[in-house]
């Protein structure tokens, strides 16, 4: 029998959504999730590659060992003419996860915490009422069903529905980057434990290319791009890039699955009455990277947080929910700021320069400062933290003068 009343619901059974039901069911919230596909975690868009800094914060590590694939001791970034530049760090500072599994982990955690999940369950639209967010109609099949609720968290991911309904107002279209993440084997000449970050406007325009080994001459490869064809452009940069064509020109593609992220840091308003927005759908990923699911799911844990408080106060309005806006912006803001400016100069760099900025930072060994950087996620505090080494400021500016030529 469903409940059509409860405390809480959330939209989308993702891994931010259900992070926020996890955190809503253990602080004892009554709360109803809605996944329109009939499995969660099915179909899979994304590459897992995930901080252990950030999964130990979310108190996710270590996540039980069938769901990580790799470990990673660092990063090979790769200049568009094939110079490298290693990054190397004494522990394992990344891994990479199974999306389904990782996904499916999470939303039993919730499940077994008293969350209860509809799958097949397609939210269709938000209920409005004297101006609060108050129910959800729900498709399954063919049916339609009201639900009703006191809090509504809207994480449906890119496509921004929900959130258009409520009033609030999505993340910028032009600051999507249109990706693709492949399966591959019979991969050629792998470092198992470094991940490969490939840079160059010929083969990801506006982004990188990136490869994740798995073991067994397997890997993830994949890339994001501002314009073109993400099939056209992964089939270029297996077969033509300098340096990745000799790892994959004999690959094989298992499978392939296109999606978008944004990149253009979170929208500027994800609450309204009754409503609040997590994950992508907030836009809640890091522009420079691309990565959501540490940034997502940090907000998740706040929404969750700050639906508690409301639910204890039965305040519900947009003065209340605020309160979440604040945190994460407290959370994430300057951060984020900082990666904006970063992804800013990097897409003013043509190619040329990037070789040089690769070829000059492996020659002032900046390797060995990164690795002392304690946090991939929170960027801008890294760095900060960063410019207490000599040889930071050097590089710096080197980088700083780079961009100033290439835009002229
Ligand atoms: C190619 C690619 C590679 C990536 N690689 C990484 C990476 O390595 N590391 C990283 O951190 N991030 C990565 N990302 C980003 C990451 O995938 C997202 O940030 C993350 O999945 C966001 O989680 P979410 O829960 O907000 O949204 P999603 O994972 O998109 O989940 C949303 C869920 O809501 C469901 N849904 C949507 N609308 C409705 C509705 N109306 N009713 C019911 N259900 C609904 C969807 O079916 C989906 O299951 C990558 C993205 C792409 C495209």
């Amino acid at each position: 029998m469903h409940k059509f009343f409860s405390d809480a619901i959330v939209v989308g059974g993702g891994p931010c959504g259900s992070f926020t039901a996890l955190n809503l069911a253990k602080l004892g919230v009554d709360v109803n999730v809605f996944e329109e596909h009939a499995e969660i975690g099915v179909p899979c868009h994304c590459a897992g590659h995930l901080s252990i800094k950030g999964l130990k914060l979310l108190g996710l590590h270590p996540l039980p060992s069938e769901i990580v694939e790799n470990v990673f001791y660092g990063a090979i970034f790769h200049s568009p003419k094939g110079r490298s530049f290693h990054v190397r760090f004494s522990s394992p500072v990344t891994c990479a996860v199974n999306r389904v599994l990782f996904d499916k982990y999470i939303a039993k955690m919730a499940e077994r915490a008293g969350a209860h999940y509809f799958l097949n369950s397609m939210v269709e639209s938000v209920i409005i009422e004297n101006g609060f967010v108050k129910a959800v109609i729900v498709r399954r099949g063919k049916v339609e069903e009201r639900f009703s609720a006191k809090v509504v968290v809207d994480a449906e991911g890119i496509s921004s529905r929900i959130l258009r309904q409520a009033g609030l107002v999505a993340f910028n279209r032009h600051m999507l980057v249109k990706a693709v993440e492949a399966e591959v084997e019979n991969v050629q000449g792998l470092e198992t434990g470094m991940v490969e970050v490939f840079l160059g406007r010929d083969y990801a325009p506006g982004f990188y290319a990136w490869l994740m080994p798995k073991g067994d001459g397997k890997a993830k490869v994949g890339l994001a791009a501002k314009t073109g064809n993400p099939r056209e452009l992964l089939q270029r940069f297996m077969l033509r890039h300098p340096t990745a064509s000799k790892k994959l020109r004999g690959a094989k593609i298992l499978q392939a699955s296109f999606h978008s992220i944004p990149l253009g840091g979170p929208i500027p308003k994800a609450f309204s009455n009754g409503f609040l927005v997590v994950g992508d759908a907030a836009s809640h990923v890091k522009p420079t990277t691309g990565g959501g699911v540490i940034f997502g799911m940090t907000c998740a844990k706040i929404a969750a947080e700050v639906a508690y408080e409301a639910l204890r106060n039965n305040d519900f309005s947009s003065d209340f929910l605020y309160k979440y806006q604040s945190r994460c912006n407290k959370t994430l803001g300057s951060d984020v700021k900082f990666m904006l400016r970063i992804k800013k100069m990097l897409d003013a760099l043509p190619d040329d320069k990037i070789d040089d900025a690769i070829n000059f930072c492996a020659k002032i060994g900046l390797d060995k400062t990164l690795q002392n950087v304690e946090d991939i996620d929170f960027q801008g505090r890294s760095f900060l933290r960063m410019l207490r080494n000599p040889r930071m400021p050097i590089a710096l500016s080197y980088f700083l003068l780079s961009c100033l030529f290439a835009n002229r």
